[in-house]
């Protein structure tokens, strides 16, 4: 079932390691049918060259397996809890991208400091607080930190993206790791100046309402 978005799925894995985003196999991508309302999510601990639709995981918004030979991500019931929470979200993501993750090791949001920020995350990228791997923590931790940003980190653990699409989820898990890098490297160089919120939200609704064609 869901052959199409399977195939889709498979390809958006691999949006994360060819964007430096993931090592071996850590990471995973989910999306929500709009038809069905049935999410599909990568098998646990499947080596992205491997990848195949049959690595791809159904589960209703309970969390029971639909279909698949495999036993879903560690995340599952994570990214099930954001479906359940948010109906506007179709797809999310979680990397450990490492500068993301390393300001998610020293619990640090990414200010604000980029008009690439205020365009695309319309603020600053939160972080969330810790929480252990297997159940549905980390999804509560997702969205009770995540505002209005697509994006949130979690402590000492990596990033978690979400979007109107699996696609626009793994569009924002990429610009997350590239403003993280240079912030990350603007902190080595002195102490950069956040934008005022006034100007964030001017860019961020001119990026989401003009630009592009
Ligand atoms: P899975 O391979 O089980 O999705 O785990 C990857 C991961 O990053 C867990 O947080
Ligand atoms: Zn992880």
């Amino acid at each position: 079932m869901l052959e199409q978005l399977k195939e889709e799925l498979v390809q958006l894995h691999l949006e994360l390691p060819k964007n430096d985003l993931v090592r071996w196999t850590g990471g995973n991508v989910s999306a929500r049918d709009p038809e069905s309302g049935l999410v599909v999510i990568k098998a646990s601990g499947i080596r992205y060259e491997d990848m195949r639709p049959q690595h791809m995981v159904v589960m209703d918004l309970e969390g029971n397996r639909v279909e698949g030979a495999y036993k879903p991500s560690s995340d599952v019931y994570s990214h099930i809890y954001v479906y359940n929470h948010r109906p506007d979200v179709g797809g999310v993501v979680h990397t450990h991208s490492r500068y993301a993750t390393a300001f998610a090791a020293v619990g640090r949001e990414i200010p604000c400091v980029l008009t690439a920020m205020g365009d695309e995350f319309g603020g600053p990228i939160p972080c969330g607080g810790f929480a252990l791997i297997g159940d549905e923590a980390i999804g509560r931790i997702v969205v009770e930190s995540i505002g209005k940003s697509p994006a949130v980190l979690l402590k000492n653990h990596g990033v978690f993206t979400i979007g109107k699409t699996a696609e626009a989820a793994v569009k924002a898990a990429v610009m997350t790791e590239d403003v993280a890098a240079t912030v990350w490297l603007a902190l080595q160089l002195g102490t950069p100046d956040v934008i005022p919120q006034a100007d964030v939200d001017k860019l961020h609704l001119r990026y989401t309402t003009v630009y592009g064609q």
